[in-house]
C-alpha cells in the first residue's frame, strides 16, 4: 500500500532498541524483537502503576491543615 515506504534507504535513520540498543527490526518496531517489546511494555505499565509511593507521601502532605494545636491550647 506505501509505496514510499520502500524509499528508505539503510543507514539513513538506524532506530535502535530502547531496551537493549540492538538495531531495531521491521516487524518488532520500535524493538528489536517481540521480548524487548514485551519488556517496555511491562515497564511503562508498571510504571504507570507502581507510584502509589509519591501519591500517598503527598496525600499526606494535605492533612497538615488540622487543628491539632487548638485541643492542646483548650485543654490546658
Ligand atoms: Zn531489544
Amino acid at each position: 500500500m506505501t509505496a514510499t515506504a520502500q524509499k528508505q534507504s539503510a543507514g539513513s535513520a538506524v532506530a535502535r532498541c530502547p531496551i537493549c540498543r540492538k538495531p531495531t527490526v521491521k516487524t518488532h518496531r520500535p524493538f528489536c524483537s517481540k521480548r524487548c517489546a514485551e519488556v517496555d511494555l511491562g515497564r511503562w505499565l508498571k510504571g504507570g502503576y507502581a507510584l502509589p509511593d509519591e501519591p500517598a507521601g503527598k496525600a499526606d502532605d494535605m492533612f497538615p491543615g488540622f487543628p491539632g494545636g487548638d485541643l492542646d491550647d483548650d485543654g490546658s
